[in-house]
């Protein structure tokens, strides 16, 4: 077996320059959110973002592909950020706020479906979980508080640090992977969220207090993980909240065996 160390790609949040912006602002930024980089870095790993080949550019989709990086790299990580735009799964925009970004959209789907392609394993994170379930075919909840009764907090000011508690569905394998504990405290702020599942998506865990959908997995061969929480936001040795190495590691010894 090869002994290069693992490549993970990282896809991009994109900063969409607002009119009247000037200098850096002025411009398309794609860029990662340290956190989740030094996560997927605290093994033996390689991280590279993808940037997105779409929007104002000057490079043609024909001449590179984002069908390209799955040749090249490991495993996929998709980050967290903007809402997923609700034209993505067939609706309207509610409210002005929640337009969400159909570019990033696009450009994940895109790499969603390559990796997958490819056999690659795939782990989306918070509005990555959004992402893989709309990319299947399934729909989201627009805004948690105005469209799910009895909702319990998942959105605080507190951003890195507000934390509630899931629950491991039975049979799922988180349930297989933590055998010692039913659950745990994890880091999760978001106001969109699972509603209609995508294909061949099962639940993995929810939020125990209103049933809310907190993590999915693809059934069958493909790794393809998607957690509402943000596991880069879980300091080592913090006993309140959910140690995921094992989901990271489990995610890693995946993408090693498929190296090539
Ligand atoms: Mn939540």
């Amino acid at each position: 077996m090869s002994k290069r160390p693992l490549r993970i790609g990282l896809s991009a949040r994109i900063y969409h320059p607002q009119p009247g912006a000037t200098g850096l602002q002025s411009k398309s930024l794609q860029y990662l959110e340290q956190s989740v980089a030094h996560w997927v870095m605290s093994r033996e790993v390689m991280v590279l973002m993808i940037p997105s080949v779409s929007g104002d550019g000057m490079v043609h989709r024909s001449s590179i592909r984002l069908s390209d990086y799955p040749q090249y790299l490991d495993g996929l990580v998709l980050q967290g950020g903007a809402d997923i735009s609700p034209q993505s799964y067939g609706e309207e925009p509610l409210h002005h706020d929640w337009r969400g970004d159909r570019l990033r959209d696009t450009y994940e789907m895109e790499l969603l479906h390559e990796f997958m392609e490819a056999g690659k394993p795939v782990l989306g994170i918070c509005r990555g979980a959004q992402l893989i379930n709309v990319a299947l075919g399934g729909t989201l909840y627009q805004d948690i508080p105005s469209q799910y009764e009895n909702a319990t907090t998942h959105l605080h000011d507190d951003y890195d640090k507000f934390c509630h508690q899931v629950e491991w569905e039975s049979g799922s394998s988180l349930a297989r992977l933590y055998p010692a504990i039913n659950g745990g405290g994890v880091v999760s702020i978001h106001h969109q969220a699972v509603k209609a599942l995508g294909r061949g998506l099962r639940v993995e865990a929810r939020s125990p207090g209103d049933g809310l959908i907190e993590a999915i997995r693809l059934e069958g061969k493909s790794y393809v993980v998607g957690l509402q929480w943000h596991p880069e936001f879980h300091p080592p040795g913090n006993s309140h909240l959910l140690d995921c190495t094992p989901i990271l590691d489990e995610f890693l010894s995946i993408a090693r065996g498929r190296r090539w």
